[in-house]
């Protein structure tokens, strides 16, 4: 039993009558400290790479500097501006999800096309990781024949593509150097559609992950920090999937790896015009 939080009032009205109000105010206060942890969040999430850009500034500004070591320092302001960017785009692409309904005339498109762009995309940020890393990311995407039978789904589009994208990212984030991802597409006997990134990463300990998908909520702050996250990714993919009435599932074990995987209801999910679906090179 949680505690209940009660407005009580009490009205005076006729002769000697007395009219005793009580209003349940546990959820509105709930909402209002959730809108307060948001707002610290928010500022907090801006101060640090603010206060770091402001510290370069001065140092820019009062040390004669040599070019090169300039220059490096000019990187590294690079490096907290594109933070806060990307922190920016996510707030609002995060009240742009909740602020409006899902259009109702949804548009079909070919899954293998929307998994061909995020596997040509991943393929990129693994090379970029690369130039870090010693050794790349081993990357397996559903094969011709899986994308050719996949069909179509329904829904907004960039917003699928931001999901996926989303999961897909992560997994190469936190997975290491050399580690194994696996992308799936599968077709359920009930017609609904599963869409599943594994990795070989380190894993999530059980108790946390129901707290993933939280905004701002981070198992590890300094490493997704260091990692360049902004704690609001699984926060936009549950509201997207949510708007496509999909359902998000975290399997995971520290050590082994996780699987993100997504399900859409059959509703969604059509098989394509034959001949259409085979993917592109
Ligand atoms: P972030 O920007 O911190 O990655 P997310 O909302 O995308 O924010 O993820 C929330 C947290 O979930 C991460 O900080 C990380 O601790 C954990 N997490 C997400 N994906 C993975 C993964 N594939 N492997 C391990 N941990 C993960």
């Amino acid at each position: 039993s949680r505690p209940v939080k009660l407005s009580v009032q009490l009205y005076g009205y006729g002769e000697g009558r007395k009219l005793l109000l009580a209003r349940d105010v546990t959820a509105l206060e709930q909402a209002e400290a959730m809108r307060r942890d948001f707002v610290a969040n928010v500022s907090h999430e801006i101060r640090t790479p603010l206060t770091v850009l402001a510290g370069f500034v001065e140092t820019l500004q009062n040390l004669p500097l040599e070019a090169d070591e300039r220059r490096r320092y000019l990187d590294l302001m690079a490096q907290q501006a594109e933070r806060m960017q990307h922190l920016v785009e996510d707030l609002l692409t995060l009240s742009r999800l909740e602020g409006s309904p899902l259009p109702s005339n949804n548009d079909w498109m070919l899954v293998s096309q929307l998994l061909k762009r995020c596997e040509n995309e991943a393929r990129g940020l693994s090379t970029a990781l690369t130039r870090k890393q010693a050794r790349p990311h081993v990357l397996n995407f559903p094969d011709a024949q899986v994308l050719a039978e996949a069909g179509e789904i329904a829904g907004a589009s960039a917003e699928l593509h931001s999901a996926f994208s989303n999961l897909l990212a992560n997994a190469m984030r936190y997975t290491p150097a050399g580690g194994q991802i696996d992308v799936s597409w599968q077709k359920l006997e009930d017609g609904s559609a599963r869409f599943s990134v594994r990795d070989s990463g380190p894993g999530i300990d059980p108790k946390y992950v129901s707290r993933l998908t939280e905004r701002f909520y981070r198992v590890d702050r300094s490493r997704s920090r260091d990692t360049g996250g902004t704690g609001l990714g699984l926060a936009i993919v549950k509201h997207v999937l949510q708007r496509h009435g999909a359902k998000l599932s975290i399997d995971s074990e520290l050590g082994k790896g996780s699987e993100f995987a997504v399900t859409f209801p059959a509703s969604r999910v059509r098989p394509g015009q034959s001949g259409e679906a085979v993917a592109r090179p």
